[in-house]
């Protein structure tokens, strides 16, 4: 069983889209955005004709992200780093899904994070190291050396479910000022030819 970590955002909603695995998986963690992450990803996957599954998971007693505005590292933006972030979806998603049998997690990382998480030494790593564990779940993120529109073009993501996808990193609605909403708007106006105005 191949597994999606499904945030609802572009890059996993195109890999969603393109690999079609058995169950994608949202994780509410306390993130300020969960709710929205939540109500895309169920969209997306009814659309597509998916299995979705939320692992709730609240650990925003850590801070909901307030944490990350006293831990900028090299230029991390505040709203959106949390330190340890994808080790922590990927164990979380093991072990809810091990017993049942999962073989692969699959991360939607591209080229363009920012993140020592979602760079390839890393997830070389951390693929290895859930491998040496029982269950020697693997951990994949096929899409590392494509950026965001590569992507989209690369699966075929049609434009008609754009509007479901949501990349706020701050609300649970998109607020249309945040990093993931700004890249969100440049991807898709760059990616998808915009329709002309009065056209028969
Ligand atoms: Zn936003």
């Amino acid at each position: 069983m191949r597994a999606l970590l499904f945030s609802g955002g572009l890059d996993s909603s195109a890999l969603a889209w393109w690999l079609r695995p058995q169950v994608c998986v949202t994780i509410d963690y306390g993130q300020r955005a969960a709710k929205g992450e939540i109500a895309a990803s169920s969209a997306l996957c009814s659309q597509i004709g998916l299995e979705h599954r939320t692992i709730q998971a609240d650990l925003s007693f850590l801070g909901s992200g307030s944490m990350a505005a006293k831990a900028v590292v090299d230029g991390a933006s505040a709203e959106e780093f949390w330190p340890y972030r994808n080790q922590m979806l990927v164990t979380l998603a093991a072990m809810k899904l091990m017993p049942e049998g999962v073989s692969e997690i699959i991360l939607g990382s591209v080229s363009t994070d920012r993140h020592a998480d979602g760079k390839a030494p890393f997830l070389k790593s951390l693929d290895r190291t859930l491998s040496l564990q029982e269950g020697h779940v693997r951990v994949t993120a096929p899409a590392r050396r494509m950026s965001t529109r590569t992507l989209l073009r690369t699966s075929g993501f049609p434009y008609e479910l754009i509007g479901l996808t949501f990349s706020c990193h701050v609300h649970e609605y998109a607020c249309g000022q945040c990093n993931g909403c700004l890249k969100h708007r440049e991807c898709v106006e760059m990616t998808y030819p915009r329709p002309k105005r009065g056209a028969a």
